[in-house]
């Protein structure tokens, strides 16, 4: 079973008036099969965390370690991230110009495949898949999040997840800006890829609502770049009724 390891994260982003150490320490341990919801207030680290894994420019690891199986995370392209078997729904340009969801799809099962699926089984499979997710078959044709709404490219990405089979996922606000039908949706995706038990997953969110659909086996909180907190499914129903205010001595990343 895979296992990616995060230990003492250190990351920092170039701000105006210099670097900014935004991660500060972050220790997590997430297997193939398990899970987790960070949650936490605005501002507090969590896009950054997620950011940091996929190997965004933007953000400097300035200490500690990212392993998947033991492998140095940190030192891949996102293409060996990928082929790895992470997913990281923002490793991807926000628009591919010209490119069809369809061959978007294709492109990205060939690298991670380390082969390019038969065209028609392909079809097939991204037909069924996007049934599941209850998108108009039109959307294959569409170009890569051209004119998306936000609930379309949440399916977009739990589309991904589903043809992907990534060993760990992280999902970073997967719901955010989704309306009710289309959250249920969504969660009914992720939870059909976990149900398989072949994969991991770093479930990122402010809010507890999609833990209604998606239940973690674990919960970590998030404040000032660190986990403050871990706790089973529990610590979610606490957060939901308290909120973070308890967590507030710890916001400030500054
Ligand atoms: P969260 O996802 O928990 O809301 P973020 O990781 O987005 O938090 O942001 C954490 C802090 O880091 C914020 O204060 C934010 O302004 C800052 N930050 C994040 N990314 C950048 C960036 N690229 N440049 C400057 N500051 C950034
Ligand atoms: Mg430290
Ligand atoms: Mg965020």
């Amino acid at each position: 079973m895979a296992t990616l390891e995060i230990r003492d994260l250190h990351v920092s982003v170039e701000a105006e008036n210099g670097p900014r150490e935004i991660l500060r320490g972050v220790d997590l341990t997430v297997k193939q099969g398990e899970t987790h919801a960070i949650m936490g207030p605005n501002g507090s680290g969590k896009s950054t965390l997620a950011y940091s894994i996929a190997g965004h420019p933007k953000y400097t690891v300035t200490g500690g370690t990212v392993t998947l199986d033991g492998e140095d995370v940190l030192s891949m392209s996102v293409d060996e991230r990928a082929r790895a078997g992470l997913f990281l729904a923002m490793q991807y340009p926000v628009e591919v110009a010209g490119v069809s969801v369809s061959n978007f799809l294709r492109t990205a099962a060939t690298a991670v495949r380390g082969e390019a699926p038969k065209l028609r089984l392909w079809v097939k499979e991204v037909k069924e898949a996007m049934e599941r997710l209850h998108m108009d078959p039109s959307f294959a044709e569409r170009n890569v999040n051209e004119g998306f709404s936000g609930g379309e490219k949440k399916r977009h990405e739990i589309l991904q997840l589903e043809l992907l089979k990534p060993k760990i996922a992280v999902l970073d606000e997967t719901d955010s800006g989704l309306d009710v039908d289309a959250l249920r949706v969504v969660s009914e995706g992720v939870n059909r890829v976990r149900e398989t038990g072949e994969i991991g997953t770093l479930l990122i969110t402010h809010y507890t609502r999609i833990l209604r659909y998606i239940k973690p086996d674990h919960v970590h909180v998030f404040a000032g770049g660190r986990i403050v907190e871990s706790g089973g499914p529990e610590l979610a129903d606490k957060l939901e009724a308290e909120g973070y205010e308890s967590y507030a001595g710890a916001k400030e990343t500054a």
